[in-house]
């Protein structure tokens, strides 16, 4: 593990949000360390941008991901990728075979970008880890790659040349997927980069005769659940990052071909122009959305079979509508606020009721306006609830006015002579 962190600022880090109980395969969410992260001032509100590289224990995403900090952290750079003896620092790699944590780690530090139209976003990066390779855990690694896919914008699947991960992808209207083949040995078959593994891809994803249904199931429907599906070859980085154990990322010990490569790869995820935001349901999702996501969605992955789609479906509606519900209610307090918050002077009870009611009435046109899936009787249910919410928190205005109302009284100069004169 690299301690020296010239690039990356104090503090800033990979936290475990999502981790893999090893005996029972049981998931659990840091809902705290995410809420930390996403529940940030500053990027709370903003449109967020998910890019998650998901693949099996050291084939390299710490690695890739630590490129991709160094280009959040030098945006504005021709020569983001650094120095040829800066170490790499960021996501902790390390050569070696130990066993690593199954799970989603997401960056501590989410990066605010402007896009062309100067709309800003919020980037999140996460590293999604499975144990693809074993048998025992196969449950565990097609969840944490289907959590990761759900909650995605863009998803990276690092894998070694020739194979794909395909098997493991669900049936789920996603954004943006991108296979990245590494030390691809073929580059006068398919040359390396996106033109080269796109043409690959097309080859791999014909259907043919002889397959396996399944697999042949897959292939057919992967362009389905995708909006975008790309491949990118990268080459080999060369003997000393693969196999010297003293090798700290720094750039002269890579291959020249490799960084070539790395280079056009890094800002086709991460430049302004090409950035995704999440959407789910045809709507964008912020930093705060996304956490109500992430909390729905764990929620299905603890029973002991794997969640059939429909189950995910079916939790994608309900954090969409309760966001919806959420979004509605912040609106309406802040508005009630505005008339009657805490440093408001008392309004009387006829003018509370009608601002309630005008309020009240912007809310649910707001819940009404959002994108929602599941259907308009399904999220009938929520506006019910949103309804019934905003008369209780009503109620609560109305108390809280008629204390000041007395308070009022009191300081009202015929009150006051009352008081001296009794
Ligand atoms: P992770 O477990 O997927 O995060 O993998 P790491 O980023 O920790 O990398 C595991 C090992 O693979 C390290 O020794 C890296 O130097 C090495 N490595 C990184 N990228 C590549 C690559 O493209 N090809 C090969 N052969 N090795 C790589
Ligand atoms: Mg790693």
């Amino acid at each position: 593990i690299h301690t020296s962190c010239d690039s990356v600022p104090e503090g800033a880090r990979p936290i475990q949000i999502v981790i893999t109980n090893e005996d029972d395969h049981k998931f659990e969410l840091d809902a705290a360390a995410l809420e930390k992260i996403l529940m940030q001032e500053h990027v709370k509100d903003l449109s967020v941008v998910v890019v998650s590289v998901a693949g099996a224990f050291r084939k390299g995403k710490s690695f890739l991901l630590d490129f991709m900090l160094r280009y959040m952290h030098n945006q504005s750079s021709e020569s983001w990728m650094g120095g040829d003896d800066e170490p790499l620092t960021g996501f902790s790699w390390r050569g070696g075979c130990e066993r690593e944590t199954t799970g989603i780690q997401a960056w501590s530090e989410v990066f605010v970008v402007e896009k062309e139209d100067g709309t800003k976003v919020a980037v999140l990066l996460v590293d999604t880890q499975g144990a693809f390779d074993s048998q025992s855990t196969i449950k565990d690694c097609a969840t944490v790659f289907a959590l990761s896919t759900m909650t995605s914008s863009v998803q990276c699947v690092w894998d070694k040349y020739g194979r794909l991960a395909m098997e493991e992808i669900y049936e789920k209207p996603f954004q943006k997927l991108l296979f990245l083949i590494r030390d691809w040995c073929y580059p006068y078959e398919h040359g390396y980069g996106l033109k080269g593994g796109n043409c690959f891809l097309d080859r791999r994803l014909q259907v043919k005769q002889n397959q396996h249904e399944e697999l042949q199931n897959v292939r057919k429907h992967i362009h389905n659940c995708f909006s975008s599906i790309g491949c990118f070859l990268l080459p080999h980085p060369g003997l000393k990052v693969a196999t010297n154990p003293h090798f700290d990322g720094r750039l002269r010990d890579i291959d020249d071909e490799f960084k070539k490569e790395l280079q056009n790869l890094v800002p086709l995820l991460l430049a302004p122009e090409n950035l995704v935001e999440k959407e789910i349901g045809g709507a964008k999702v912020t930093c705060r959305d996304l956490l109500e996501y992430f909390k729905a969605y764990i929620q299905i992955y603890q029973g002991e079979e794997l969640p059939h789609p429909k189950s995910m479906l079916q939790a994608t509606a309900e954090a969409n509508n309760l966001t919806a519900v959420a979004g509605a209610k912040y609106t309406y307090n802040r508005t009630m606020e505005q008339v009657c918050g805490g440093d408001k002077p008392y309004i009387a009870p006829v003018d509370l009721q009608r601002y309630h009611e005008e309020f009240k009435k912007t809310s649910v046109q707001q819940f009404s306006a959002v994108k929602k899936m599941g259907g308009v009787e399904f999220s009938q249910r929520y506006q019910q609830q949103l309804e019934t919410e905003l008369d209780e928190v009503y109620t609560n205005f109305v108390k809280h006015n008629e204390s000041k109302n007395i308070f009022y009284a009191a300081r009202t100069p015929a009150t006051l002579f009352a008081i001296m004169f009794v």
